[in-house]
């Protein structure tokens, strides 16, 4: 059987090696790091499995997948009620909203301005000269954008909203309309089943590990700790704890950034692929861990902090996800958007550990001292940017690897994409479906899934 090689080994990764294995494919899952699940992993700290940022399996996973998850992980995958809040003005609102909730806690001034705004029609479409600012300008008004969406998107991207592509409101924004937000909190005031989501006992990287035992229990070779350094017509150059060697392929399913791929890809691209894979950026992430002496800290899954005065965006308390049991600890995970540019990249954990008290603080939220330990993990590529403008750099990145053979290009780093582990996993599946037997790709079936993709929304 013909031999295929998987790179990186988060979910997508892990699941095309899988799936390839499981239809008699020889698997080589190349992987940088030292562990599976990529941004989807988790990894244990003081004594409990922590995440690389708030993660949960939302229940909008296809139930091929979900079956599949549950049958890798028995009886360990956690139905639970989403049990956040939103910081907003001063005020604490339940996230995800709640109709009554949100009447009674809401700053009065915030809530007059969001119905007014709401009563207010707006022109249907902005034009040719449309931004993220304003498709949700234009959607929900300006209260909800001026108090949530803008400082949240500058903190997360690190661009103003007008600099954003209105693509970013699309993918990332599942209630782009007052028509659809009053939907959905309608919806949810009624029980419909929303505000739930899935997570494993053991962590989110628990399914990644899920995935990891059965593509290997199907004869799919991990090696860990090694990176691809050049991919050529029918073979890949990988360096690792071997050394350097180069093994026959028939096909390369790559899930690295899209970026990486086009520098590696030998003969190398056109100048214009070069320019356009330099032009496209990751936003990085650092998190922030602090293990705590006590039971709990709140009884809050995550807390998000849409103000810009707060440096953090989201505070999660991994515990209260999965009801880990550690008696008298707990740990908090503070998560960070940044640049690798920024000086706060290189800080240390006692800086970084300061930075997130401060916007606790700030927040009005206990002191979490004593602090017993402090760690912290970066995320290179955590989001992509649209910036605006990026769509034609994409598609020129795009439309050049359509013409190198035997090369595909998935997942959230591959497509450049926000989307969601079980996003990334549909996309390993069609890919894996596109492969003959004699390891052809159907580029137009995978054109057809690919448009697929493109009605993915992305859930925080
Ligand atoms: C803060 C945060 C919170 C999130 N919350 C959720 C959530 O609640 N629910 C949800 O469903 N999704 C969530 N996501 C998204 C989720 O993390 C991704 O959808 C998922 O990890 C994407 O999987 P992937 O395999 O496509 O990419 P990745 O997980 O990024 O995996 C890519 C892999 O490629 C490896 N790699 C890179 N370069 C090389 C190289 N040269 N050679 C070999 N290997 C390489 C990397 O080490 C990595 O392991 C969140 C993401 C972030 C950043």
């Amino acid at each position: 059987m013909k031999h295929i090689t998987v790179l990186g080994a988060g979910p997508a990764g892990l699941g095309a090696a899988w799936k390839l294995a499981q239809r008699g494919f020889a698997v080589t899952l190349v992987e940088r790091g030292d562990r599976v699940g990529g941004n989807s992993g988790s990894f244990d700290f003081a004594g409990l499995q922590v995440d690389y940022g708030s993660h949960r399996l939302h229940p909008s996973c296809s139930p091929e997948i979900l079956t599949d998850i549950r049958s890798m992980l028995g009886g360990d995958l956690l139905d639970r009620p989403r049990h956040g809040r939103i910081h907003l003005r001063g005020r604490w609102l339940h996230f995800p909203l709640k109709p009554v909730d949100a009447a009674l806690h809401a700053p009065p001034a915030f809530l007059a301005g969001a119905l007014r705004d709401a009563l207010i029609s707006r022109k249907a479409t902005g034009g040719e000269s449309e931004t993220f600012a304003s498709v949700l300008q234009r959607g929900l008004g300006p209260t909800i954008c001026r108090d949530f969406y803008f400082p949240y998107a500058l903190k997360i991207w690190g661009l103003e909203p007008e600099q954003l592509d209105p693509e970013q409101a699309r993918r990332r924004v599942s209630a782009g309309s007052v028509a659809k937000l009053a939907g959905k909190f309608l919806r949810r005031g009624k029980g419909s089943g929303k505000g739930r989501f899935f997570y494993p006992r053991q962590g989110f990287g628990q399914i990644s590990e899920g995935y990891r035992e059965a593509a290997l229990r199907a004869g799919a070779e991990l090696r860990l700790r090694t990176s691809v350094t050049a991919v050529e017509p029918g073979r890949v150059t990988l360096t690792g704890p071997r050394g350097e060697e180069t093994i026959e392929t028939a096909c390369v399913l790559s899930t690295i950034p899209v970026t990486m791929l086009a520098r590696m890809i030998r003969p190398e691209a056109p100048a214009s692929v070069g320019q356009a894979a330099a032009s496209l950026q990751y936003r990085s992430m650092i998190l922030i861990y602090l293990a705590l002496d006590r039971e709990q800290f709140t009884e809050f899954d995550a807390h998000y902090f849409p103000a810009s005065e707060i440096a953090i965006t989201r505070l999660s308390e991994p515990k209260n996800y999965g009801l880990s049991k550690l008696p008298g600890r707990t740990v908090l995970c503070a998560e960070l958007p940044c640049s690798k540019q920024d000086r706060v990249w290189n800080s240390g954990d006692s800086v970084l550990a300061d930075l997130v008290v401060r916007a606790l603080r700030e927040a009005g939220l206990p002191d979490p001292a004593p602090i017993r330990e402090v760690a912290s993990r970066r995320l290179p590529e955590a989001y992509p940017i649209y910036t605006l403008g990026y769509k034609p750099a994409f598609e020129t990145i795009d439309h050049w690897l359509d013409s190198v053979e035997g090369v595909v290009s998935l997942g959230r780093q591959g497509l450049f994409a926000h989307d969601n582990t079980h996003h990334t996993l549909a996309m390993a599946y069609a890919a894996v479906e596109c492969l003959s037997e004699s390891a052809e790709f159907d580029r137009n079936r995978w054109s057809a899934a690919r448009r697929e993709f493109e009605s993915f929304v992305v859930e925080d």
